[in-house]
């Protein structure tokens, strides 16, 4: 290749399942952003099922049009997966038998106390004067072929697979094509609109090329994207991400929960554990996402004690201590209700903190004094309560989500100014 910014990168993502409605090519997002992390732009993406004759078509389509290859998905064992016969077949290259592939293939088995069925032998056949990228998470090797003029690379399709290989092997490989330095950043912020943040931000907005800003918005949760780029080095685009970063936490403030693209729940996992607290929960609506997002972190056992579904009016009485009276009088999604709620589950697991959810996730339910969207969530610690009234807009499903990241807010921000005062 004449000038590195000479690739042109297709990926062709092979496999029928790819072209039903129920199977994505997720593994193409994931390549786009690392190449473009090495300041190369994938030119071309084709799906194509495993049907030979459109296998060879776009694979001859493909050296065409592109001189960086990635071909993933069809090295499987089965009669399907026929990837790394028809690009030799294109190529017009033989296929070689290795030993050394197919012990490995077999100690794979044999490490299961399996034997490997003999399908599996047509793995160990690499396309002559290709490299082998091993594979720790399968049977099936990659392959980085180099023919002088066009770079070939195959790898597994699933994505366990596919995306080790690419980090231990291909990622060093491809360190010779760079042609940028890039860094990219995610921060998570709860408690500000859209617009709220973009004022705030509007004058921060970098006019030098090179860095730019992005701004998501999701319900219940804003993120903002930076990426920069360098043409002299990894630490230039990273100084330049940090001086930024540093001057919008200096506007947004504790509003922004992750610089690291950790989710809400591992934060407050995080706080948690640091601080020896613990934390127990009641939910009324959201019917235990509450807790399947705090227990879907490593570790939570170490600070989460108990959670309960109480769902029924009974339920909230007979295991949460919820009195009848205060249901009858101001209904089971009322604040009171909220506050009875994480005291009392508070008390039932003798936690640190006790936090609740009850509320209308609609679509029916609603009323004109309580709204589908209507949802309390209280935070119960020592003496002390704190409810929050909100009125969620969406469906079902994410007035559940805005549910559960407002009760874990309340205590992330609880447990940040606890933080901040015990450190001043
Ligand atoms: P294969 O290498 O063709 O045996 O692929 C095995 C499995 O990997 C498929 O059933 C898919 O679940 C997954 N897979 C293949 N290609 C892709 C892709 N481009 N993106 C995400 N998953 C994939
Ligand atoms: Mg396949």
């Amino acid at each position: 290749m004449k000038n590195k910014k000479d690739y042109k990168i297709e990926i062709l993502a092979i496999g029928s399942e790819l072209l039903t409605p129920y199977y994505q090519d997720t593994n193409s997002l994931y390549l786009t952003e690392r190449f473009n992390d090495l300041g190369m732009e994938v030119f071309y993406k084709t799906i194509v099922g495993d049907d030979w004759d459109n296998l060879v078509l776009s694979i001859k389509q493909a050296l065409d049009k592109s001189n960086l290859i990635v071909g993933m998905g069809g090295l499987g064992p089965t009669k399907d997966d026929r990837t790394r016969e028809a690009f030799a077949t294109v190529l017009q290259r033989k296929l070689i038998f290795k030993k050394t592939i197919l012990k490995k293939i077999e100690e794979r088995f044999n490490r299961r106390k399996l034997s490997m069925p003999a399908v599996n032998k047509k793995q160990a056949y690499i396309i002559n004067g290709a490299e082998v990228l091993e594979n720790r998470n399968g049977t099936a090797p990659g392959l980085w072929l180099d023919t002088g003029t066009k770079i070939i690379i195959l790898l597994p399709g699933p994505p366990h697979e596919l995306k080790p290989m690419f980090e231990s092997s291909v990622w060093t490989r491809l360190q010779n094509f760079r042609t940028d330095y890039s860094v990219r950043k995610i921060l998570k912020i709860t408690g500000l609109t859209e617009s709220k943040i973009e004022t705030l931000l509007t004058d921060l907005y970098p006019r030098e090329p090179g860095l730019k800003i992005t701004t998501l918005a999701y319900p219940g949760q804003i993120e903002i994207h930076i990426t920069s780029h360098s043409k002299q080095s990894q630490d230039l685009a990273e100084k330049k991400t940090q001086k930024l970063i540093k001057n919008i936490l200096k506007r947004l403030k504790e509003n922004v929960f992750s610089t690291s693209g950790e989710e809400l729940e591992a934060v407050i996992g995080r706080l948690l554990k640091h601080k020896t607290k613990t934390l127990a929960t009641a939910e009324s609506c959201t019917g235990g996402f509450l807790g399947h997002r705090i227990t879907n972190v490593p570790g939570s056992s170490n600070y989460f004690l108990h959670g309960v579904v109480t769902y029924s009016n009974n339920a909230k009485m007979n295991n949460l201590g919820v009195p009848s009276d205060l249901i009858e009088k101001h209904g089971a999604v009322s604040s009171q209700v909220a506050e009875a709620m994480a005291k009392g589950i508070r008390e039932k697991a003798q936690a640190s903190f006790g936090l609740a959810i009850t509320g209308i996730a609609g679509p029916t339910g609603g009323t004109p004094e309580k709204p589908v969207g209507l949802v309390y969530t209280a935070l119960a610690w020592d003496k002390e309560t704190e409810v929050s009234k909100n009125l969620f807009l969406g469906n079902r499903e994410t007035i559940k989500f805005q549910s559960s990241q407002k009760a874990l807010d309340m205590l992330r921000r609880h447990l940040f100014k606890f933080h901040i005062s015990k450190e001043d």
